[in-house]
């Protein structure tokens, strides 16, 4: 009881004390009606010759970071930029714009987005209006159609305002990409050759990644983790291992995921995921395939080869049990 009430009084000292300090600007802006969103300079990391990238934070999108959560990048080929992603709100997505005309006067031609969640494409109507050609998946068409993008777009507009607001619009594509036999789109811009590969259904019907050959650098969307155990949720495991597999043969150098730190040694890194995900399968499996109760085989499995990584603790009985639902999909064969 006292150690409450004890706990209670610091909570409101720190409370007062983040009232007391906040800077007026963001008091005026609350009396608004309709506050009109602050800019942001984002600055990129040059990572090779070519390519740029810029890291967002961590954690779940909020007005405090702005919903700065996931990564993007571009490519300045020597006739025109190429963009990986536009992060999550039209003002993130103007702020890449600026951060690209600090780098090169070459005109921004072409945006890839990886898949069509909030924190990835947001920023897709900056682009749009600036002229560059908008390339996806074309699975994202059914989601831009569907209840789930709308409901979406409204969370965002309610947590993300003033950045996310009425004039937000789910932007689509020019072109919709698809991958007859699964071969990768190869384009050249500039000096630059590009591989487009479809990693469909492993995260999200849509998913692409880019890989820069003269760069050997790889845009790899929301597959790929660098030194932690992944993010799994409602994933489709066998088509991601599927993906790693497709990603292997490329031996990029370095690996921009869509959230956290780069890759600069992407085969131990993807081993990490591969061995995870295979574990997880196989552990869940078993489960499903016994018809077990979850939580007695979460309980029984030995995690003990995961649990010193990053992410663990938060993300290991989530994706177990996403795992699970899987698994017991797969055993019934209802997939
Ligand atoms: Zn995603």
């Amino acid at each position: 009881m006292q150690e409450r009430s004890a706990r209670f009084g610091r909570a409101a000292w720190i409370a007062a004390a983040a009232f007391a300090i906040l800077p007026p600007a963001i008091g005026g802006t609350q009396a608004h009606a309709a506050p009109s969103a602050v800019p942001l300079e984002l600055t990129p990391t040059r990572i090779s010759e070519r390519v740029y990238f810029f890291r967002g934070e961590s954690g779940v999108a909020s007005a405090s970071n702005r919903g700065y959560i996931a990564n993007a990048g571009f490519v300045v080929t020597g006739d025109g930029v190429v963009v990986f992603d536009s992060l999550g709100s039209p003002v993130l997505g103007d702020a890449m714009i600026r951060a690209i005309r600090r780098v090169t006067r070459q005109p921004v031609r072409r945006l890839i987005i990886s898949h069509y969640h909030a924190d990835h494409f947001y920023g897709a109507q900056s682009f749009k209006a600036i002229g560059a050609e908008i390339w996806a998946g074309e699975k994202g068409k059914a989601y831009l159609e569907s209840d789930l993008a709308l409901q979406r777009m409204q969370e965002r507009r309610r947590d993300l305002a003033p950045d996310v607001d009425a004039r937000t619009r789910l932007v689509p594509a020019d072109r919709w990409l698809a991958f007859p036999g699964e071969k990768p789109i190869r384009f050249a811009m500039g000096n630059t050759h590009f591989r487009v590969i479809d990693v469909g259904g492993a995260h999200s019907p849509e998913d692409l990644m880019l890989f820069v050959e003269e760069d050997r650098v790889l845009f790899a969307g929301d597959l790929f983790f660098t030194g932690r155990i992944p993010y799994v949720g409602n994933a489709d495991s066998r088509a991601w291992l599927a993906a790693l597999d497709k990603m292997a043969p490329l031996h990029p150098k370095v690996v921009l995921p869509g959230h956290g730190d780069l890759s600069t040694d992407p085969e131990k890194d993807a081993a990490l995921t591969r061995d995870y995900l295979t574990y997880l399968r196989a552990k869940m499996g078993a489960a499903a395939r016994d018809l077990s109760d979850f939580d007695e085989a979460y309980r029984t499995t030995d995690w003990s080869r995961f649990a010193s990584y990053p992410a663990f603790e938060q993300g290991n009985r989530l994706n177990a049990y996403g795992t699970y639902l899987l698994m017991q999909g797969e055993s019934l064969d209802i997939k």
